[in-house]
């Protein structure tokens, strides 16, 4: 079979199983499959033996994840190892980290604490977007902390300054005590889904619960969050969370109603969706 006649094939299967990309993930799962790069594929003659690929777009329309067939997932400069046991970094969340890079740009050697890490994303693209940043990588679940540290390990080995990878519950009043007052800004991807969402089956079965699910509106940890966000920054120091695009006006609200933090501004993604939200902890003598 040519390649082409694969991807065809492929296609047509992935599509008939509501994939929401059919075309893209066929050609990365044959790239992936073949060992070369997607767009090497067409140049490609007859492949002897499409086993393997057909392995993995049956998997691919039971809607298995696409980065746990790969074992990888894009995030801004980096490329993470991911699978079963740590959330998927998506696309939205790279915005997020760039607001975090955009406003630490001037400071020579910035404290940033990510809480909820997951594969590191956020953490480890502020540390290989700006080398003078001290970043703390915070996660409480122990499937997922094993591939933060996979990924912070191939990081530091690819040259970028080290992140350190701490266990540990970001609703936690003893969490990283050394930092109170001392971080320039606390950013991080919380579990937000409010229980009764409807996801998608590639999330709700594979993307892990505990980096999902935040209670009747989404928001439990975020409260949380929010008290040890006040205690960790230093006076003027930032807070950037994502969240759902029906959390738009209620964390905002729960920001404002937190006290002592000021210019809350929500943020939209590239869809045009309200995606998160930031704020400055007020400076002590203002
Ligand atoms: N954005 C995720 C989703 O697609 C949810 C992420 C989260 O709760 N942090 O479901």
């Amino acid at each position: 079979m040519t390649p082409r006649d694969l991807l065809a094939t492929a296609t047509r299967r992935l599509a008939d199983a509501g994939v929401e990309s059919p075309r893209v993930d066929a050609e990365l799962l044959l790239a992936h499959a073949l060992g070369v790069p997607r767009q090497r594929l067409l140049t490609l003659a007859d492949v002897a033996d499409p086993g393997r690929f057909d392995d993995l777009v049956a998997q691919r329309a039971d809607r298995v994840p696409l980065q746990h067939l790969t074992g990888r997932a894009p995030f801004r400069h980096l490329e993470l190892a991911v699978g079963p046991g740590v959330f998927v970094p998506r696309p939205e969340t790279e915005l997020v980290a760039g607001w975090v890079l955009d406003r630490v740009a001037e400071l020579p050697a910035p404290v940033v604490v990510d809480l909820g890490t997951g594969s590191g994303a956020i953490a480890l693209s502020v540390a290989h977007e700006h080398p003078g940043a001290q970043v703390t990588a915070v996660e409480r679940d122990p499937d997922a902390i094993a591939w933060t540290r996979v990924n912070a390990a191939a990081r530091a080995d690819a040259g970028d300054t080290p992140v350190t990878v701490l266990a540990g519950d970001m609703t936690d009043p003893g969490l990283l005590t050394d930092l109170d007052g001392g971080v320039d800004v606390v950013v991080s991807n919380p579990p937000y889904v409010p229980d009764d969402a409807r996801l998608p089956r590639e999330v709700a079965d594979h993307d892990p619960p505990l980096a999902l699910w935040g209670g009747p509106d989404g928001l439990d940890v975020v409260r949380g969050l929010l008290r040890t966000a006040a205690r960790l920054l230093r006076p003027g120091g930032l807070l950037a969370i994502e969240h759902a695009d029906a959390q738009g006006t209620s964390l905002p609200a729960l920001v404002r109603a937190h006290g002592g933090f000021t210019g809350v501004v929500d943020h939209p993604d590239l869809a045009g969706r309200p995606r998160f939200t930031t704020a400055q902890l007020q400076n002590r003598d203002v």
